[in-house]
């Protein structure tokens, strides 16, 4: 049987703040969603499919990235598909395989909504600027562990690109490398979720890690 954690330790009160936060992040979603007629599935698949290009991702993949089952998926897909925000089209190798994309409503439906006002972008606009890049390195580091035990899909950040080289220069402003942009950026810049993004294969993605950390 497994031990119970103290309510006491570190890691359970950190999680117990990471939930009151994904209260707000919900409460946002809902309010960016209403903002453009949408549900927040609906909002999420939009944003999903952002930057993914004519061929979009299969059905199977959006349930994957948004955690849902895929008939939810199909359902969300259905309804953006009635509002003419995503196509769906038959995939390239897999004619079977239905291919979801989006499209310019769909696009202009995302610009609708305002990340910045969020009850979470406020209680970020609290913290110092350290404080917020400490942040964004530790979910990238939470995130990384997700995606490289196989919990979630990789996602379309610097340390999984193929485009990225950590710690390529000497200037402690702007270590790291983009080869997309041809251009050095820093810690506060690191990605989340670039359109841009060239998933690197596992072990370019180890090594990558590795330098980053040793950085
Ligand atoms: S293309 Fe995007 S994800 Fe890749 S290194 Fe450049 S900024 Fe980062």
């Amino acid at each position: 049987m497994e031990t119970p954690q103290s309510p006491l330790s570190l890691e359970y009160r950190i999680g117990e703040g990471l939930s009151r936060l994904a209260v707000v992040l919900r409460v946002d979603e809902w309010n960016r969603a209403k903002a453009s007629g949408l549900n927040p599935t609906q909002l999420a698949i939009l944003g999903l499919l952002e930057g993914r290009g004519d061929d979009g991702l299969g059905v199977k993949e959006v349930a994957a990235h948004l955690g849902v089952s895929q008939p939810t998926a199909t359902d969300s897909i259905n309804a953006l598909e009635r509002k003419n925000h995503v196509a769906k089209h038959p995939g390239v190798t897999d004619k079977r395989a239905v291919r979801v994309a989006l499209t310019a409503d769909g696009l202009a439906a995302i610009g609708q909504t305002n990340r910045e006002q969020s009850l979470a972008g406020q209680a970020l606009a609290a913290l110092g600027a350290g404080e917020r890049e400490d942040l964004l390195l530790a979910l990238v580091k939470m995130i990384r562990h997700l995606q490289e035990t196989g919990a979630i899909p990789v996602q379309r950040m610097c340390v999984s690109c193929r485009y990225f080289a950590p710690f390529a220069h000497a200037d402690t402003a702007r270590p790291h490398h983009c080869k997309f942009v041809d251009a050095a950026f820093g810690q506060r810049e690191l990605r989340i979720d670039c359109r841009d993004h060239l998933e690197a294969d596992p072990s370019s993605r180890a090594a990558t890690w590795d330098a980053f950390q040793a950085g």
